[in-house]
């Protein structure tokens, strides 16, 4: 899954790894320690033990009308904190499934599901342990630019292919915010800014079926699978080019932090919302035999049933 893609300049970033010195690699390897204690043990009773905190003034605002809307006084950022957590999602019987014809992240129920489950459960349960702070829960669809920060708070670094490289379960985890006006303590990265990237060994770059993520006029199969109407001859061939008809993991596969997450132990998900329902080959058939609300429960469905059922056609 990619689902940020941004043209870059590759010899500057070659030059910024270049200067990176040795790093206590321990800190990535142990995962953050947080100690919001009052806060992680929800998450980590649910399979979610990669977490951090950065103060609201250390996060670049992407959209910060979601937190005027949910209350938030924006004229005093410091007083509030942002606890990013990382949730694995991958399974091993979807990655190692030999059918696999959708992203991994699409085999699975749509993660937004997962989060609104979660927030609605966690968010009381905080408001009335705290009547007077504010909390609200964002994923995707966030106020900050979730990658960075989880960079910064020190979850992992940012890869070439501009997704958050964790140690624990390399790029195959959905990001969650919990922003609140309880003080808590932040958990930085021992990485400074320009620091926080992944060693750029290339491998995701040489993977990659279209070439995008070194030319910015190539398409992303992933955001092309679920481009609307119909595809010219070559949009169609490049889809071709992979056997996943919804998506594409080719950089993810070939990065070496999935293969270390592997031999380690944790590239796996825990968590029973990914590991239940699960449907790594997706058929036209299986597809018209759905319901509307098995349909509108699966990854794909928030493009309608359109685009995913061209694409099984290909
Ligand atoms: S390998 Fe290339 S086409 Fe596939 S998701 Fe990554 S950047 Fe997109
Ligand atoms: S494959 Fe190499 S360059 Fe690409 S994200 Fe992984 S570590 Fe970075």
């Amino acid at each position: 899954m990619l689902l940020f893609h941004k043209n870059y300049d590759i010899m500057s970033y070659y030059f910024i790894i270049s200067q990176i010195p040795t790093v206590d690699k321990s800190f990535f390897e142990r995962g953050v320690s947080c100690v919001v204690t009052t806060l992680t043990p929800f998450l980590e009773q649910r399979g979610i033990t990669l977490h951090g905190v950065l103060p609201l003034s250390e996060c670049r605002l992407k959209r910060p009308y979601l937190l005027t809307r949910a209350g938030f006084d924006l004229t005093a950022p410091d007083g509030i904190s942002v606890l990013l957590f990382a949730v694995p999602y991958l399974t091993k019987q979807t990655h190692e499934h030999p059918g696999l014809n959708v992203s991994r992240y699409a085999a699975c129920e749509d993660y937004h599901l997962f989060f609104s489950e979660l927030f609605a459960a966690w968010l009381p349960q905080l408001t009335a342990a705290h009547p007077d702070a504010r909390f609200a829960g964002f994923a995707d669809h966030s106020p900050i630019d979730e990658v960075a920060a989880a960079a910064a708070a020190g979850l992992g670094v940012i890869g070439l292919h501009h997704l958050l490289l964790t140690h624990r379960h390399s790029s195959f985890v959905f990001l969650g915010a919990l922003f609140t006006t309880l003080p808590l303590t932040p958990t930085r990265s021992p990485l400074p800014p320009e620091q926080q990237r992944c060693h750029g060994c290339g491998a995701c770059l040489r993977a990659c079926p279209t070439g995008c993520l070194s030319d910015a006029d190539a398409p992303c199969l992933s955001a092309l699978s679920q481009k609307k109407g119909a595809l010219c001859e070559q949009e169609r061939d490049l889809l071709c080019r992979t056997p996943l008809r919804w998506g594409c993991d080719a950089c993810q596969l070939a990065c070496p932090y999935t293969a270390a997450a592997q031999k380690r132990g944790t590239l796996y998900t825990t968590i029973p919302f990914f590991t239940r329902a699960l449907l790594p080959v997706l058929t036209e058939e299986a597809l018209r035999q759905m319901t509307k609300e098995e349909f509108s429960r699966r990854a794909y469905a928030w493009r309608g049933k359109e685009p995913i059922e061209r694409n099984l056609k290909l």
